[in-house]
């Protein structure tokens, strides 16, 4: 590891701890002690592998992250360290495991930034999220087969449907149909709308309300 990467890793958990330190003394409630002295054996621990030279888990990094924030956002670098903060922010960057909707946001942004990127390249990049998350949601499905939600039965959703544009200047010459994203239970996740739709709902009986709800939950 690159010694100033580790000097600094050094700094902001024992800064951090400092910090927690000093709450300890003054007056926070309880709960509050609690997770600092939690916190603060677990960036000990770290900095005890760091003098070891053992392998962060991905656990230790997320913490050495979240420590390292305050100072990658002190872009005033008022505290003197922001530029260190800022590099190891780019090395957890190598470290850390992406996940699969970090890595498309990543690829996403990237593509945004050359005004020049063909659609076909989104539309590449879409078909292999596809292939990864065959239910188009991470989360797993939400929506039997017949599109009712799985958690209370209503028919109702709220969906964004991305469709990819090709612009030539500011004229729009084709369109490649999206597909639908971010599909909601209106009932679930927006009930104020949700009584302008109910009517859609009302063929389905309770009793099959409740079983669903059952089957769904079985299913997480
Ligand atoms: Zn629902």
């Amino acid at each position: 590891m690159n010694p100033a990467v580790k000097k600094h890793i050094r700094f902001v958990l024992e800064d951090d701890n400092e910090v927690m330190s000093a709450g300890l003394r003054g007056d926070l409630d309880e709960e509050n002690k609690r997770m600092n002295r939690e916190l603060i054996k677990r960036h000990e621990a770290i900095l005890a592998k760091l003098d070891n030279g053992e392998t962060f888990s991905q656990a230790d990094l997320q913490l050495i992250r979240d420590a390292n924030e305050v100072h990658v956002n002190d872009g005033a670098n008022l505290n003197g360290h922001h530029r260190q903060a800022v590099k190891l922010d780019r090395w957890l960057d190598h470290m850390m495991e992406l996940d699969k909707d970090k890595a498309m946001q990543i690829l996403e942004g990237w593509l945004d930034k050359d005004a020049r990127t063909p659609a076909r390249v989104y539309r590449a990049l879409h078909a292999l999220w596809e292939e990864a998350t065959p239910n188009d949601v991470a989360a797993g499905p939400v929506f039997d087969d017949e599109g009712r939600c799985l958690k209370c039965g209503s028919k109702v959703a709220f969906a964004d449907v991305t469709d990819t544009v090709v612009f030539v200047g500011d004229e729009i010459v084709k369109r490649y149909d999206g597909d639908i994203t971010n599909r909601n239970c209106v009932r679930c996740n927006h009930p104020k709308q949700y009584s302008d739709f109910a009517h859609y709902d009302d063929d389905g009986g309770s009793t099959t309300r409740a079983n669903r709800h059952q089957s769904g939950t079985a299913r997480r």
